[in-house]
């Protein structure tokens, strides 16, 4: 092997390497900016050696691309508030997806193509593999069915087309045959690799496949869609990476899929489904049954009667969710439990692993704001403590605590294991209406006599009980 390729394979297992590490140190709270720095590092290591690589592009080319690439990203990232970062995160999956079945796509038309026209025209050497040409289908299948199936999660996540689970008649056949039809076109296109219409078809069907296959997750089975597809992201680089012989793509989109698949267990296990029951039993379609509430239903309380139970309590446990992130009152949050800290009051935070409205949703904001990691609290660490708790403070949480998931037709919620804030002595639940929250499933909490209603945007809330305590 030449010697610049033996420095740009190492230079590949540097980046792996940090990779590996950086992922590791994503595992605790405390660990995880330098594990993110390291990754990014790695990732910088990775991209600079494969420019080295591909000399066959003129450098004015590449520093045009990397110039419009980083402008737009720049822009993306200024522009997003905090409450959209989890549609962006599911759109960037798809343009992961996307950009693996490109390269794919690239190599199917500049390299298999003329090799089975040449080989036709009684060219020598047999023509394209037929094993290249079936991981290069895979590759842009993969990447098809990422982008659309992500693009459909970020319109959900915006709230652009309802977030529960879309069911028809027929809907496992129709999605069974796409996938037949897929597989077919895929054998058609290997037998005769020139094939292109059949190529086009195959891309045409996968990207159906990407909305009708992830059509019946909805509801609160979303964090599965999402963490699944951010796995498919890593499968489509994988692939790409064994189409274009890259061992970077290889190893990078082998620990995207690993990883991705390790947190849809994780979110399955949240929801306590299997990824089979989420993919195929569309449970997270809506019931219909849901009315539109009226406040007057419900004694409303002040932020002035929240600091005087908060003022006598021993313990308090503040349970998050997407409202926190909305309002952004995650540093108020902090800065009224340092207030009960200081005041005595033994105040733990608790983490529901779906809160939120993209994996670890909570945990970051609470970093953010500088909550100290040992105060923060997972679901199976925290759910027997809540009957010893005088206080549950709920801040825009909704489905995670719904007690109508412990109940068989609990409809899209049923079975998923939810935080026992109903336990706590008093239960105080700053939202802003009696809306249901992302699973469309009203909440029986907001009725139950010892539930204090503090209606109301979640930072202006807090920040006037802290006023309330500190007056
Ligand atoms: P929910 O969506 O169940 O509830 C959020 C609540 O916040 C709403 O009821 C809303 O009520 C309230 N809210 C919104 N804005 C504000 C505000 N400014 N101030 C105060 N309250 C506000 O959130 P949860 O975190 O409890 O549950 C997450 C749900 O999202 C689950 O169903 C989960 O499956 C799903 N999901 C999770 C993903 C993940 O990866 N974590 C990804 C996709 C979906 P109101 O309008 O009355 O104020």
């Amino acid at each position: 092997m030449e010697t610049s390729k033996i420095l740009i394979e190492l230079a590949y297992l540097a980046a792996s390497v940090c990779f590996i590490l950086g992922i590791k140190r994503l595992s605790k709270p405390s660990s995880a900016p330098a594990g993110n720095r390291l990754a990014a590092f790695g990732m910088l290591v990775a991209v600079v050696a494969t420019l080295v690589y591909i000399d066959t592009l003129s450098p004015a080319f590449i520093v045009v691309g990397v110039l419009i690439g980083s402008a737009l990203g720049a822009w993306m990232a200024i522009r997003v508030q905090m409450t959209g970062m989890p549609e962006m995160v599911a759109l960037f999956n798809g343009f992961g997806g996307a950009a693996s079945g490109l390269v794919a796509w690239a190599y199917y038309v500049r390299v298999i193509v003329p090799r089975a026209e040449f080989f036709a025209l009684g060219g020598a050497g047999g023509g394209a593999a037929v094993g290249d040409v079936i991981t290069v289908m895979l590759s842009v299948s993969v990447g098809c069915v990422t982008l659309t199936g992500s693009i459909l999660a970020m319109l959900r996540l915006s709230g652009k087309i309802g977030g529960a689970a879309t069911v028809y008649p027929g809907q496992k056949a129709i999605n069974a045959l796409l996938a037949l039809v897929c597989l077919g076109l895929m054998a058609m296109v290997s037998q005769s690799p020139g094939n292109e219409m059949s190529f086009w078809v195959l891309l045409s069907v996968a990207c159906v496949l990407g909305v009708t296959g992830l059509l019946p997750v909805g509801g609160g089975d979303m964090p599965v869609m999402i963490s699944f597809l951010n796995s498919l992201s890593g499968v489509a680089a994988m692939l790409t990476g064994f189409v274009i012989k890259n061992t970077m793509l290889i190893v990078g989109g082998s620990l995207v899929g690993a990883s991705g698949i390790i947190l849809t267990n994780i979110m399955c296990r949240g929801m306590n489904r299997s990824l089979g029951s989420v993919l195929f039993s569309a449970v997270g379609a809506a019931t219909g049954k849901t009315k539109r509430r009226s406040q007057d239903e419900v004694p409303h309380k002040t932020a002035e009667d929240a600091a005087a139970v908060l003022e006598n309590a021993q313990t308090v446990i503040i349970t998050p969710g997407y409202g926190l992130a909305v309002a952004q009152a995650q540093h108020v949050c902090r800065e009224l439990g340092d207030l009960l800290t200081s005041n005595g009051v033994n105040v733990k935070y608790a983490i529901h692993p779906v809160a939120g409205r993209m994996p670890g949703h909570m945990n970051v904001l609470l970093a953010e704001a500088d909550v100290s990691y040992d105060q923060l609290y997972e679901m199976d660490e925290i759910n027997d403590e809540f009957e010893r708790t005088d206080v549950c403070l709920i801040i825009g949480a909704n489905d995670v605590l719904n007690p109508v998931a412990r109940e068989k037709d609990g409809g899209p919620l049923a079975g998923m294991p939810i935080l026992n804030c109903d336990k706590a002595r008093i239960v105080m639940i700053i939202k802003r209406s009696l809306s249901p929250g992302f699973a469309g499933v009203d909440n029986p909490l907001f009725y139950d006599p010892k539930s204090m209603m503090l209606f109301g945007d979640g930072k202006k809330m807090v920040q006037d009980i802290v006023t309330e305590m500190k007056g």
